[in-house]
């Protein structure tokens, strides 16, 4: 019997099913229509509680001097610097001048240039480089990372597994994967408030801040879609990784998993 045809295969873009090709160029469209104003719409739908959970993610990395790492889907590169800026702190207090060095991999062209707009990167010239490329088919050899991160970038891939195997592909055995994305809230209680503000709220800010509703009406769908805590653990665990752990943020509506490359 013919297997099936994966090209066909139908995955969900928020509460649409449509074709893995489908959705890998619908998120496109999402992030080249908000890219200009991606870092202010996180800033006001999350308070600035997002910088948070980020911070304690890459305090968990506990980035090293000396160490590659590199950022999927990291947009603007927020997580980059912060591992830059780890390093350098962890160096200083050693002693140790060698220089990490970063990646920023992501599928679209202008979040990257808006990342790269930013003040802040003549700091890291030579060490911060920014690569356009599918976070399921990596540009680089296999063992050539000491850490992958990922955050709020896993949920619109079209294929998670696949991505998941490629970040073990490209790490070094022994090496750190954090994958940061919205996930599920553990206090029933609070559920429905949530989504009362997820779906009353944040597409009428995306239309007003972003000029743009119907990507923010994917994201909050597409946070519903994505697995719960315990399902995208085993994921992590399947892909080849050991120990993974989930740290749950603001009573789950984000989690950090983390686990090292076996
Ligand atoms: N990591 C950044 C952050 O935390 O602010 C950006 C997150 S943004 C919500 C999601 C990013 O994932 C977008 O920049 C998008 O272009 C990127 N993305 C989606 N699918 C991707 C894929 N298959 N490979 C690489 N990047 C992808």
């Amino acid at each position: 019997m013919a297997g099936t045809d994966e090209t066909q295969r139908k995955v969900s873009f928020g509460f649409e099913e449509v074709t893995e090709a489908e959705k890998v160029a619908r998120v496109k469209g999402v992030f080249r229509s908000v890219a200009s104003r991606y870092d202010l719409m996180n800033d006001l739908m999350s308070a600035g509680v997002h910088r948070l959970w980020k911070h304690d993610a890459m305090n968990k990395v506990n980035p090293q001097p000396g160490e590659r790492h590199l950022d999927v889907a990291g947009g603007t590169g927020e997580l980059a610097r912060a591992f830059l800026e780890l390093a350098d702190k962890a160096g200083q207090r050693r002693g140790d001048t060698r220089h990490a060095t970063a990646i920023v991999c992501d599928i679209n062209d202008a979040m990257l240039e808006a990342g790269k707009a930013r003040a802040d990167n003549a700091k890291w010239e030579g060490r911060l480089d920014w690569v356009c490329a599918d976070g399921q088919k990596l540009p680089y050899p296999d063992k050539s990372f000491d850490v992958v991160t990922v955050s709020f970038g896993i949920r619109n891939f079209a294929d998670r597994v696949a991505g998941l195997k490629e970040f073990r592909r490209v790490l070094k055995t022994g090496g750190r994967l954090a994958v940061l994305e919205f996930s599920h809230m553990t206090a029933p209680m609070f559920q429905q408030a949530y989504d009362a503000y997820s779906f009353a709220v944040i597409p009428p800010l995306g239309s007003l801040v972003a000029g743009d509703r119907e990507s923010y009406q994917y994201l909050v769908e597409s946070i519903r879609q994505f697995p719960e805590q315990s399902v995208f653990k085993a994921e992590i665990e399947g892909a080849g990784f050991r120990q993974v752990s989930v740290t749950n943020y603001s009573g789950g509506i984000a989690a950090l998993h983390f686990g090292w490359a076996a």
